[in-house]
C-alpha cells in the first residue's frame, strides 16, 4: 500500500529552470491487492520508474509511506526493502553482472540475506532455473552465453527467490523481441498463479498490460488520475487521458469514439506541469474551472477512482 507517496527534484542548473521542482510523483495512494497484478500505465516520463524506484529504496520519497502486509517500510534501507520487494527491469542485458555465472547471479539475494547453507543455496538455484524453464547447465554459463529471453529469465529467477511479497516488473518485456515477449509475459503469469505472486507492472504497452492485470493505474505528470479494473478501464475508461491512451494504443477501440489527440507529442514539461487539472491543454473536454481547480482522485461510481471535474 502506497499512502500519499511523493518524490521532488530540484533542478540545479541552467538559466530558466534554476531551483524549480521537479515533481516526478505527487502524492500517489494505492492499495496492490495480494495475489493481483495491478498495471501501472502512462507516458514516458510521467513517474512510473520514480515510484518503481522509491518502492525498491533505490531512491527515497520525499513523503509518505510505503506499507508491506500493513507495516511500514518506507525509509527503510534498501537491504530490508529487498525482503519484501524485488525487481524485474527493462532490460536484462545491464541488470545482469557480465562476470558472473548464472547460478551467483541468482543466488546472490539469499547470501546478502544469510538465507540457508551453501548447498541450500544451490539446490534453490537449481529448483528457480527448473521453475523459470533454463536447461540446468544454465547454472554455470554467463549473462553473454544467453539469448535475451534467457536472460529476463534469469532475472525472474533471481527476482523470485526471496519469495518477495510484491515483484516490480517495469517494463519486463520492452527490450526483447516481440516472439520472445508473449513467452516471458505468459511464464510472468505461470508462475503468478503457481505461487500467488503479486506484481506491480509497469509498462507504456496497453496490450501488454491487457494480458495482465487484474487492475489499472494511470499516471500523468506525477499523478494517478484513474484507477479501476481491467474491465473498467478498458471497457469504460472514465477519464479524458485514459481514453486517449487508449485511442492512441496500437489496437484501436473505434467503439470509444474518442478523438486521437496526438499523445506522441506535446506532453508538457513536468517540472513545469500545467495549473489546475494538468491534462487541460491537451484534453478535448476542458472547461474554464480545469485550468483553475486541480480535480482530486475520488472514488467512482462502478469502482475504482478517477480524478477530473466531468466524471
Ligand atoms: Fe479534462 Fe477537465 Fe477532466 Fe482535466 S478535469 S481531464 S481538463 S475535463
Ligand atoms: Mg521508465
Amino acid at each position: 500500500e502506497l499512502r500519499a507517496l511523493s518524490k521532488s527534484f530540484t533542478l540545479g542548473s541552467g538559466l530558466l529552470r534554476k531551483g524549480r521542482k521537479l515533481h516526478a510523483v505527487s502524492e500517489v495512494s494505492l492499495r496492490v491487492p495480494r495475489g493481483q497484478v495491478m498495471g501501472l500505465v502512462g507516458e514516458s516520463g510521467c513517474g512510473k520508474s520514480t515510484l518503481a524506484k522509491m518502492l525498491l529504496g533505490l531512491t527515497s520519497p520525499t513523503a509518505g509511506e510505503v506499507l508491506v502486509d500493513g507495516r511500514p517500510i518506507a525509509g527503510a534501507n534498501q537491504k530490508a526493502l529487498a525482503r519484501h520487494i524485488q525487481p524485474i527491469f527493462q532490460d536484462p542485458y545491464s541488470s545482469l553482472n557480465p562476470r558472473q555465472r548464472i547460478a551467483q547471479i541468482v543466488g546472490l539475494p539469499l547470501r546478502v540475506h544469510g538465507i540457508g547453507s551453501p548447498k541450500e543455496q544451490a539446490a534453490r538455484v537449481a529448483e528457480m532455473l527448473d521453475l523459470v524453464g533454463l536447461p540446468g547447465r544454465a547454472a554455470r554459463q554467463y549473462p553473454g552465453q544467453l539469448s535475451g529471453g534467457q536472460r529476463q529469465r534469469v532475472a525472474i529467477a533471481r527476482a523470485l527467490i526471496m519469495r518477495p511479497a510484491l515483484v516490480i516488473c517495469d517494463e519486463p518485456t520492452s527490450a526483447l523481441d516481440v516472439s520472445v515477449q508473449a513467452q516471458i509475459l505468459n511464464l510472468l503469469l505461470d508462475l503468478k498463479e503457481a505461487f500467488g505472486l503479486t506484481y506491480l507492472f509497469i509498462s507504456h504497452d496497453l496490450a501488454v498490460v491487457e494480458h495482465l492485470a487484474d487492475r489499472l493505474a494511470v499516471m500523468y505528470l506525477g499523478r494517478i488520475v484513474e484507477e479501476g479494473s481491467r474491465e473498467q478501464i478498458f471497457g469504460a475508461p472514465r477519464h479524458p487521458y485514459t481514453r486517449a491512451l487508449l485511442a492512441s494504443a496500437l489496437t484501436p477501440e473505434p467503439g470509444l469514439g474518442v478523438p486521437d489527440i496526438g499523445l506522441g507529442c506535446g506532453q508538457p514539461d513536468p517540472s513545469a506541469p500545467p495549473s489546475g487539472c494538468a491534462f487541460h491543454p491537451r484534453c478535448p473536454l476542458a472547461e474554464a474551472n480545469c485550468e483553475r481547480h486541480r480535480p482530486s482522485l475520488n472514488d467512482a461510481e462502478g469502482g475504482g477512482r478517477v480524478a477530473c471535474h466531468l466524471a
